[in-house]
């Protein structure tokens, strides 16, 4: 079976739109490969979290993603802070990454600009970190957003390059796989584009009922349709990719075609979506809840996930050591 290693940036919580995008391809992933996610928690240093967000944070994600349905037991989920060995992948990876090639790194150049009073050095060697986590795994395949791809390239090229100072063929280079080519974007409440944390526009998986209520009646509308059969506008188009997305058929069908003969009342629409948005949330929002209350719990299942990553990076290290002609 096909070895894939996934990252997850400790971003915060869950929303809609990271579920349908992201989170439930990872679920059917672990079904098909042979899966393990990490939570990368060494990357988030490069903005300098406090302890209590990053152990929060690692609460949050293991919990949220548990919830949505990954099962540990088919895909172990662990700290990358966890799984030591990284490190030392990450430095002898570094020996051999080039200032030049660092600084070209177009996500490295975004950082510079976003934030020139911190321009550290784990930014620019950011690609030799991610390229430590998926090499060390031998994985065949990384699920990654198109803001990753060169990341991704970064990591074929240190280990082509690994293979050819030390005249080995050890390291295999890893595919991207494109899981969110064909997911939906999910639009947020507020008109137009996409749901987005930063863009405030977003329902969260834990959110209760009474916020997704406020958010959903508060999403923006128009004065209604003007014409029978008209094209929708963006708004009201969002709306309906809701719509699609959690509620049933029959549903959809009925406000379209109410919304096609201009009978449509956009606070029933509203009042219907927020509580199939309801319905769809709510047994993942439970499930959150239960993880939260059993820390225990969750750091049995990341630390089984450490030792498993953990075996199979001493592994490798054992292998690199040898390679480079160091002691085992
Ligand atoms: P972010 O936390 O914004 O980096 O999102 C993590 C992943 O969730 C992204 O790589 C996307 O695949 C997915 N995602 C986020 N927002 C949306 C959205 N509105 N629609 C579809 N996918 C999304």
């Amino acid at each position: 079976m096909e070895r894939v290693i996934s990252g997850i940036r400790p971003t915060g919580n869950l929303h809609l739109g990271n579920y349908f995008g992201a989170v439930k391809s990872f679920v059917q992933m672990q079904h098909e490969y042979d899966s393990m996610f990490f939570i990368a928690d060494w990357h988030s240093l490069t903005t300098h979290p406090t302890p209590e967000d990053i152990r929060r944070s690692a609460r949050t994600i293991l919990s949220e993603y548990l919830a949505c349905g990954i099962d540990p037991e088919k895909a172990p989920i662990y700290i990358q802070s966890d799984v030591k060995e990284v490190l030392e992948l990450y430095l002898y990876l570094n020996m051999n990454a080039y200032l030049g090639e660092l600084e070209r790194v177009t996500s490295f150049k975004d950082k510079v600009r976003a934030q020139p009073e911190n321009v550290n050095a784990g930014l620019l060697t950011y690609p030799c970190l991610m390229a430590a986590d998926i090499l060390m795994h031998k994985a065949d395949k990384v699920p990654v957003g198109k803001d990753q791809e060169q990341n991704m390239e970064m990591a074929r090229l240190f280990a082509r390059r690994f293979n050819r100072i030390y005249n080995v063929e050890y390291f295999k280079e890893p595919e991207s796989y494109h899981f969110n080519k064909h997911a939906v974007k999910v639009p947020g409440l507020n008109g137009t584009g996409k749901m987005g944390k930063s863009e405030g526009n977003a329902v969260y998986l834990c959110d209760d009922e009474a916020t997704i209520k406020k958010k959903v009646m508060r999403a923006v509308t128009d004065a209604g349709p003007e014409r029978l059969n008209q094209e929708k506008p963006e708004p009201i188009a969002n709306l309906f990719t809701l719509l699609e997305l959690v509620s049933t058929q029959e549903t959809y069908d009925f406000f379209n075609e109410a919304y096609n003969n201009m009978t449509i009342r956009y606070g029933d629409l509203k009042k219907q979506l927020a509580a199939d948005i309801n319905a769809f949330c709510a047994p993942i929002r439970e499930k959150i809840l239960e993880y939260q209350a059993n820390p225990k719990l969750l750091d049995e299942i990341a630390a089984a996930g450490a030792a498993k990553a953990s075996a199979r990076a001493a592994q490798t290290i054992k292998e690199v050591r040898e390679i480079i002609g160091f002691r085992v």
